[in-house]
C-alpha cells in the first residue's frame, strides 16, 4: 500500500492502529541498540584461540628474526607487509604497519599534512588559508570529526549506487585548489553498503585537481568482508600508476573487524614519493609498534587463504542478521513509498531512507520505546543531515531476537513519523 496515493481518512485510519501498536510497544520496556557497528561476542570467539598461547622466547622471534618483544622495526614486520601485501594486492615495500587502528592512522596523515604538508604541497596545509575535503554522505562519521576537529570544511557529496556522484566530484576539485582531499569508502560503504564501480575508481584515479597535492583517503576497511555474495573492487593503484598519479592516495585498513576492535593490527600503503615524506615524521612518532601483535595475527592468519576462511564464518554470522533487517524492511515498508534501503553485499550497515523530514522523528519515537539507533545527522558532515531523512543500522551486535523486536519497533516508527508528516 502506497502511503502517498491514500486519502486523508485512510491515513487518519492508518495513524490510529499503529499509534496503538506503538503504546503498547511502550509499555514492553525494551533496552535494545541498533546503533553500534561492532561484532557480536560470537564473532570474538572465532579469534579469541589466537590469544590463548603461553610465551616462551623462541615464540616471541619472527620468522625473520626479529625478537618482537623489544623496539625496532617500525614500519612493521616484513611478514605482516608480506600478509596485508597479499589481502590488497599492493607491493608490500609501497606499506607500512601501524598500531591498532586505521582511524588513528587516518588522523595522524591528515594532522601530519596540515603540520608538514604532503610530498608536492607548496607549504603546510596549515599555511594555507583555507583547507577543503570532499566528505560523500552519508559517510563515516569519525572521518568527518577528523575534519571538523583539524578546522577542515567539509563539502558534502552525494553517494550514488555506484560510489560518489564523480560529476560533482570532478567538477569541484578540477576547479577549486583548496581543496586537499576526500574521503572514501570503497568497498561496502559505511553506512550505505555499496562498493564502488569501475568507473568511478577509474575517474578518482585520473581526474584533474586544482590543488597539486590532492590526497584520496582510501580507507577499504571492508576489503574481505563480505556477507553476500562477493562485490570486487578495482585496485586503485593499478590505475593511478598507469596515469602516473599514484601520489594522490592514501590506502588505509585493518584487521579490526577481522579479528578484534581495537586490538587488531592497522596498515597504510602510499607511493614512494608518499613514503620519502611521510616515514621521516612516522620513525619521529614511533620506535615501532606493536610487533608481538603482528606476530600473533601471523601466527593465526598465516596468509589470505586464512583470513577468507575466517571471513566466512563472520559472513555466516551477519548474514542471519543482514537477512532480519532486509526482510523486515521488505515485509513492513515494501511498495508504502515512504522508505528506501540499500541492499549491501557486505560491510556491517544497511542504510534506510525514511520520508524526508521524518528522521528526526523516526529516531525520538524509536527512543521512547527503548531502541537506540545511531544519532540521525551522524552520517553527514557537521552532524546535519539536509533532507532529515538517513537512518544508518548496524545489525551485527544485538542477538538475533533483539534485532528482530528492534526492527518490527523501527519499522513502525517510520510508519507513524511518516504518517504524522503526511497528515500535517
Ligand atoms: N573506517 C571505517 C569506514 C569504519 O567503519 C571503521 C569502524 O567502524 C573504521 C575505519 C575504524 O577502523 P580501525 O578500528 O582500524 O580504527
Amino acid at each position: 500500500m502506497n502511503y502517498l496515493n491514500l486519502s486523508k481518512e485512510q491515513l487518519k485510519e492508518l495513524y490510529e492502529k499503529y499509534l496503538a501498536v506503538y503504546k503498547s510497544v511502550q509499555n514492553e520496556g525494551l533496552s535494545l541498540d541498533l546503533s553500534r557497528g561492532k561484532p557480536t561476542a560470537e564473532q570474538l570467539d572465532l579469534s579469541t584461540p589466537m590469544l590463548g598461547k603461553s610465551r616462551s622466547v623462541s615464540d616471541c622471534i619472527s620468522e625473520g628474526g626479529v625478537d618482537c618483544r623489544n623496539y625496532g622495526v617500525p614500519y612493521g614486520l616484513p611478514e605482516m607487509r608480506a600478509f596485508f601485501s597479499e589481502l590488497t594486492g599492493i607491493d608490500a615495500e609501497n606499506i607500512v604497519v601501524g598500531g591498532n587502528s586505521s582511524l588513528n592512522l587516518m588522523y595522524d596523515s591528515v594532522a601530519r599534512a596540515m603540520l608538514y604538508g604532503v610530498y608536492g604541497s607548496p607549504r603546510p596545509w596549515c599555511r594555507e588559508e583555507k583547507i577543503k575535503f570532499l566528505c560523500p554522505s552519508p559517510g563515516y562519521d569519525r572521518h568527518f570529526a577528523i575534519c571538523e576537529s583539524l578546522g577542515i570544511e567539509m563539502i558534502p557529496v552525494a553517494m550514488k549506487e555506484d560510489g560518489p556522484d564523480m560529476d560533482a566530484v570532478e567538477a569541484i576539485v578540477g576547479a577549486d585548489a583548496s581543496v586537499k582531499g576526500i574521503w572514501c569508502v570503497p568497498k561496502y560503504a559505511n553506512p550505505t553498503g555499496i562498493t564502488y564501480s569501475d568507473e568511478v575508481v577509474r575517474r578518482f584515479a585520473t581526474m584533474k585537481t586544482a590543488a597539486p597535492d590532492f590526497r584520496i583517503f582510501w580507507d577499504n576497511a571492508y576489503l574481505v568482508h563480505d556477507v553476500y555474495e562477493a562485490d570486487s573492487l578495482l585496485n586503485i593503484f593499478d590505475v593511478a600508476r598507469e596515469v602516473g598519479t599514484e601520489d594522490r592516495i592514501f590506502f588505509f585498513t585493518s584487521t579490526s573487524k577481522i579479528t578484534f576492535p581495537g586490538a587488531g593490527v592497522a596498515m597504510m600503503a602510499m607511493s614512494k614519493n608518499n613514503l620519502s615524506v611521510v616515514l621521516p615524521v612516522w620513525c619521529v612518532q614511533t620506535i615501532g609498534h606493536d610487533k608481538l601483535n603482528q606476530l600473533r595475527h601471523l601466527e593465526f592468519l598465516p596468509n589470505a587463504a586464512a583470513v577468507g576462511e575466517l571471513m566466512k564464518k563472520h559472513g555466516a554470522f551477519l548474514r542471519r542478521r543482514f537477512d532480519i533487517v532486509l526482510d523486515t524492511l521488505e515485509k513492513e515498508l515494501g511498495g508504502t513509498g515512504i522508505a528506501e534501503w540499500t541492499k549491501p553485499n557486505g560491510g556491517y550497515f544497511v542504510s534506510l531512507d525514511v520520508l524526508p523530514g521524518t528522521a528526526k522523528r523516526v529516531f525520538a519515537l524509536c527512543k521512547d520505546a527503548g531502541v537506540t539507533l545511531t544519532n540521525v545527522g551522524a552520517t553527514f558532515p557537521y552532524g546535519k543531515d539536509p533532507e532529515d531523512k538517513n537512518i544508518r543500522i548496524a545489525p551485527s551486535y544485538p542477538t538475533e531476537s533483539e534485532l528482530a523486536r528492534a526492527m518490527d519497533v523501527l519499522t513502525l516508527a517510520v510508519r507513524l513519523a511518516a504518517l504524522e508528516s503526511l497528515l500535517k
